[in-house]
């Protein structure tokens, strides 16, 4: 649907237009002040605001919208500019400066259109501009028919520049289209986003013939119905701008061979109407010559088309390696070849070999983060460094996402280990990308044929359960074992369990203490989950916390947790302990926008004050969606509960931006606060963050304190509060009391 999720700003503009609609019908034909003046021009610029703010929010510029932006804008300003200068019959003299902002407006969205092919496509440009100009010629061919009244009419002065204007837009509007409908028969586009663009465009080009037509008998003035047709057009274009910079990346679905031919094809046919029509009557020179055209761009790459469809089919669109599927036919092939060479007892270098599988590590969160733009960024560098550490022989494919698989012919265990050693290298190198240094490392699976099985999708399996055997291990790369299948099966297990946990209440709180430090009182726990396994005893978020992602149960834990949670503090609450809980919150509950009302009722619920509990969150939340971030956390913090950004220091966010955002304490990572005790500059970093957070009026909390030394330095500093083993490991709710209670902080449980 088209206006699926949409915006304020192009609500405003759909209103403005039906406003101008309804003016335009009620008013009849003929120029109005008030209609087509100052309606007219409200609307043009609501449509062109819509474009400015979409460009605005989109993280990162995309020139594309960029350009599609000023476009707009040209052909607004041409508009306004024609209203204002026209004379009073509703007449301006073409060419004018109007014509300059409406040509403007086809050579930006040319580029425009030129960038996404580029950006989209990989290498694989050209057939879709070949497509593009075969389209674009069949339509000129028909234009040639349709407006040969016009040009026609011209007579022996010649074409007069009007005439040739006139008849331009029609042509650039088909150019523009033949360009979309090209990009979509290469790649198979099945976002909606472009179906705005698309019809916007068609309704433009129809305007403009039907202004051509007119052209000849001098008909059109501003104020009818045309005016219309180009305002309802330019909108739809002013709502793809707005979608597509809002969407994140494209959904590609591939066509079959067939279905790219469609376009030259049907071009193809409109130029043989033409020249068939032309045996019957008469069509101008010029329309036989483009039809004769359209047929040669059409027919003579035929012969590589086929060829090049099949590449751009086997091919990964953003990094151009290999794909999934050429992956896996081109393993077949040679795993049968390798099968074949030990039946005729070839020597081991013809008949083993290995598949490597990889997987980034922290991608999800650099994608997060940094947007997906960044993100494909990143990949495209992989892919590269990758071909450039194999040898040529070798298979290297991105098999999706940020998952990459190589076989390797040939090599033994001892081989495979060594490649597998060199990609790692080759990656532990920082990106350059979106302006800073990125680093990424990478998690290897080894699986070896004929050892570990003969055919591409069991190695792929197998490869698969020793790669996340290395990520579990944080080891790099690992080859495949028998045991790794148990491990895959126990994987599966826990997810089914993690599911029945939830509903069998097994989910258990510990609490951490936070001391303040100016007065040595506890004021805050930090509430951890703990699984309180049937069988395998307590287990720790690292054992599930994953999984629990990765199933889509993260939302359901985190409601649990915070039912909890609040439980306790409630208990606290009536004992006179003034004790704040802080929650875990992971990214993808902060996706449910009904939240803030769920945790005010849970609160009240309980009778506990707003101020009774701490979210915290982590910075690539802040990152990903910044304008949903500052939405939800603007409304929880409304209600009056606290926010704090945990692990700071990890991520990408900066203190500027930070300052920005509702929130009311840092969360300073461990690994900033645990090396102070032996090196001076982790504690000279730590005294820079702590000055400038007060400097923006945030609380600091330091993490993972566990000495002493620690904590009376952080005290020096002035952080406000601190949490680790030194003061308490996180404990149960009946051990915390004890210990609460011991400290005279907390009121002796009423005995039964
Ligand atoms: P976190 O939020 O950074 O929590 C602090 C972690 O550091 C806890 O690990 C805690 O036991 C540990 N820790 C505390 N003091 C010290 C210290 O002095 N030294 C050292 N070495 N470690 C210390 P835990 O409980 O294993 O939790 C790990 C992570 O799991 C948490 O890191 C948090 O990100 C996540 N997590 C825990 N509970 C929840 C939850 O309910 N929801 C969500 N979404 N995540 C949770
Ligand atoms: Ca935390
Ligand atoms: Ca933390």
């Amino acid at each position: 649907m088209v206006f699926r999720r949409t915006g304020l700003p192009v609500v405003v503009m759909t209103l403005a237009l039906a406003g101008y609609l309804a003016g335009r019908l009620l008013h009849g034909e003929g120029f109005d002040a008030v209609v087509d003046g100052w309606l007219a021009a409200a609307t043009g610029w609501t449509t062109a605001a819509v474009c400015w703010l979409a460009l605005h929010r989109s993280a990162g510029v995309r020139i594309e919208y960029a350009l599609a932006t000023v476009a707009v804008t040209a052909t607004v300003a041409g508009d306004t500019y024609y209203t204002l200068a026209q004379d009073e019959s509703g007449v301006l003299p073409s060419p004018s400066l109007a014509d300059l902002g409406y040509m403007l407006f086809y050579a930006l969205m040319l580029l425009a259109l030129i960038v996404v092919v580029g950006k989209r496509l990989h290498g694989a440009a050209w057939p879709v501009f070949l497509d593009s100009a075969v389209a674009a010629c069949g339509a000129a061919t028909v234009l040639a028919v349709v407006l040969e009244p016009v040009v026609g009419s011209s007579g022996e002065a010649g074409l007069s520049a009007r005439t040739v204007i006139a008849v331009a837009y029609p042509l650039f509007d088909l150019m523009l289209i033949a360009v979309v409908a090209a990009i979509f028969a290469a790649r198979g586009e099945t976002d909606g986003h472009w179906a705005p663009l698309v019809v916007g465009l068609l309704i433009f080009a129809a305007a403009d013939v039907v202004f051509a037509l007119g052209e000849a008998s001098g008909a059109y003035s501003v104020g009818s119905a045309l005016d219309m047709a180009w305002a309802v057009g330019i909108a739809l274009i002013a709502v793809w701008v707005d979608r597509a910079s809002r969407a994140g990346q494209p959904r590609r679905r591939r066509r079959t061979a067939h279905q790219a031919l469609l376009l030259p094809g049907a071009a193809t046919a409109a130029a043989l109407a033409v020249l068939l029509l032309g045996s019957e009557q008469h069509v101008p020179v010029y329309a036989l010559v483009l039809a004769s055209a359209t047929l040669v761009l059409a027919a003579v790459p035929m012969a590589f088309r086929h060829r090049l469809l099949r590449r751009l089919a086997r091919t990964d669109d953003l990094t151009g390696l290999l794909n999934r599927r050429a992956f896996h036919d081109d393993c077949v092939q040679r795993l049968a070849a390798a099968a074949g060479a030990a039946a005729a007892g070839a020597g081991a270098g013809k008949r083993s070999g290995a598949l490597l599988l990889l997987d980034l590590d922290r991608f999800k969160e650099i994608n997060d983060s940094l947007g997906h733009e960044a993100g494909d960024r990143l990949l495209v560098q992989v892919g590269e460094r990758l071909s450039r550490s194999l040898r040529t022989g070798d298979l290297l494919a991105r098999l999706g996402g940020d998952e990459f698989a190589v076989l390797l012919n040939g090599s033994s265990a001892d081989e495979a280990d060594a490649v597998a050693r060199k990609i790692r290298d080759a990656l532990a190198g920082g990106f350059p990308v979106a302006g800073i240094e990125l680093r990424t490392s990478v998690s290897i699976g080894v699986a070896l044929f004929p050892g570990h099985g003969a055919d591409a999708n069991s190695l792929l399996r197998k490869a698969d359960l020793a790669m996340y055997r290395a990520k579990t291990a944080r080891s790099g790369h690992q080859l495949y074992h028998q045991d790794d299948d148990r491990q895959g099966e126990l994987r599966l297990r826990t997810i089914q369990e993690l599911r029945t946990a939830l509903v069998l209440d097994q989910l258990v709180l510990h609490y951490q203490p936070q001391i303040d430090l100016a007065t040595n009182e506890i004021h805050g726990v930090e509430a951890l989950v703990r699984w309180d396994h049937p069988a395998r005893g307590l287990l720790m978020p690292a054992d599930f916390l994953d999984l629990a992602e990765e199933c889509g149960l993260m939302h359901d834990l985190t409601l649990v947790v915070l039912q909890k949670a609040l439980d306790q503090a409630a208990q606290w609450s009536s004992r006179q302990a003034k004790l704040t809980v802080a929650v875990n919150i992971s990214a993808s509950s902060l996706v449910d926008v009904g939240l803030p009302r769920r945790i005010s009722a849970m609160l009240h619920e309980r009778q506990l004050p707003a101020s009774a509990l701490i979210l915290e969150i982590t910075e690539d939340f802040l990152m990903a969606d910044r304008d949903r971030a500052r939405g939800i956390l603007t409304e929880l913090r409304g209600n009056g509960i606290q926010i704090a950004v945990d692990d700071f220091g990890t991520g990408y966010s900066s203190l500027a931006y930070l300052r920005e955002l509702p929130i009311d304490e840092l969360k300073l990572d461990q690994s900033f606060v645990q090396p102070m005790g032996t090196d001076p500059r982790a504690s000279a970093l730590v005294a820079s963050t702590i000055a400038l957070a007060h400097s923006l009026g945030l609380r600091i909390v330091a993490e993972g304190v566990e000495t002493r030394q620690t904590q009376d330095e952080l005290k020096e500093l002035g952080c406000n509060n601190a949490q680790g083993h030194y003061v308490s490991l996180p404990v149960s709710a009946a051990e915390l009391d004890g210990w609460l209670v011991s400290r005279r902080q907390l009121e002796p449980a009423p005995q039964p």
